[in-house]
């Protein structure tokens, strides 16, 4: 099936972070996406003037942006090619979890909807990116995780998901991988330290020390429920 309108790469940028933010509940506001972006207030505004101007979003009277269906769609278009293109990335090339986003990041709009079909049936239908974010439509499956940072001492988990707030953060992302902190790996909270805002992990043999920002962009599970 051919995609029937695909917009720029730099629109489907912002269909593509504007359907994450929605997706986590926070209001979506020109401000946000500029920080986000890291671009200047008026370069955003100017942007999300054509993209009223096309169809693919409105602006609701309290300057909140919605996606119109179009844009619904065509941003969960480009998310789900990033995500597969993550995929054959660590799959294909091996490349190292920290490096998957950057990568992706250049590839994703110029994936065919054809070639985004046999990727998604090559890697095998996947609900999650190799970081542990949802698919789009896939959501729900994300829901019960519960951020780390949040978690009790003497409590085990499973590591599911690097929110995509992190995906960008490559020293972190390698931080993390380095500690042996991916989807997949089990550990258990030693303790927490609330008033010097970190939390101690067991991670195969080593401890490891997070602040709970950090740890609260991370979510886990119970070792036996995926
Ligand atoms: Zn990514
Ligand atoms: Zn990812």
């Amino acid at each position: 099936m051919l995609d029937p309108i695909r917009p720029s790469p730099t629109i489907e940028d912002y269909l593509g972070i504007i359907y994450t933010l929605t997706r986590d509940g926070e209001r979506v506001i020109s401000a946000r996406l500029a920080e986000t972006l890291d671009v200047a207030a008026s370069t955003v505004a100017a942007t999300i003037k054509r993209m009223c101007r096309d169809g693919w979003v409105r602006v609701t009277a309290d300057k909140e942006i919605e996606l119109t269906n179009e844009g619904l769609q065509a941003g969960m278009s480009v998310i789900r090619r990033h995500m597969l293109t993550e995929w054959m990335l660590s799959r294909v090339l091996k490349l190292p979890l920290s490096e998957l986003h950057r990568e992706a990041h250049q590839i994703e709009h110029a994936i065919s909807a054809e070639v985004a079909e046999r990727l998604q049936s090559e890697m095998e239908d996947p609900m999650f990116c190799p970081h542990g974010n949802p698919l789009p439509g896939y959501e729900d499956k994300a829901r019960n995780w519960a951020p780390l940072s949040q978690l009790d001492p003497r409590t085990d988990f499973v590591i599911r998901r690097i929110h995509e707030n992190l995906e960008e953060d490559y020293q972190t992302l390698s931080f993390l991988e380095k500690q042996g902190l991916m989807p997949g790996v089990e550990g258990r909270v030693i303790r927490k330290l609330p008033f010097n805002e970190t939390i101690h992990l067991r991670i195969a043999e080593n401890e490891v020390v997070l602040g709970l920002k950090l740890a609260h962009q991370l979510f886990v599970s119970e070792p036996d429920d995926g």
